[in-house]
């Protein structure tokens, strides 16, 4: 899964799609390819005020979403956009945006890592 905790993300699909908008990613469930995002897919709970919970009233929390309904957010081209790995001279391996190029995430080092002194 290419998606990671914090990464900010568009959201394709549901009833909060807007390939224009980044959100954070808050969770991911890796097992099931979901993942929560904020603000996405909110549940609201309504509760009566308990020991646990004195005030009462309306809870919200997000539900996890398919990942495949998210892009990674490329902050220059500012949408959601597909991805390739992309592979430096040096070795080291970039997950980049498919639009800019932009590279987005550092995926492995370079191979041979030179020592100074
Ligand atoms: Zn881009």
């Amino acid at each position: 899964m290419k998606i990671r905790k914090n990464d900010l993300v568009a959201v394709i699909t549901g009833n909060d799609a807007d390939l224009n908008k980044s959100r954070r990613v808050l969770r991911t469930l890796p097992s099931k390819d979901k993942v929560v995002v904020e603000g996405v897919n909110r549940v609201y709970k309504h509760v009566r005020p308990s020991k646990r919970n004195m005030q009462g009233g309306r809870l919200s929390k997000e539900m996890p979403i398919q990942q495949s309904n998210v892009l990674l957010f490329c902050p220059s081209c500012r949408r959601g956009v597909r991805t390739a790995v992309k592979v430096e001279q040096d070795g080291s391996k970039f997950l980049a945006c498919k639009k800019c190029s932009g590279q987005l995430r550092l995926i492995a080092r370079p191979k041979a890592v030179r020592i100074q002194g």
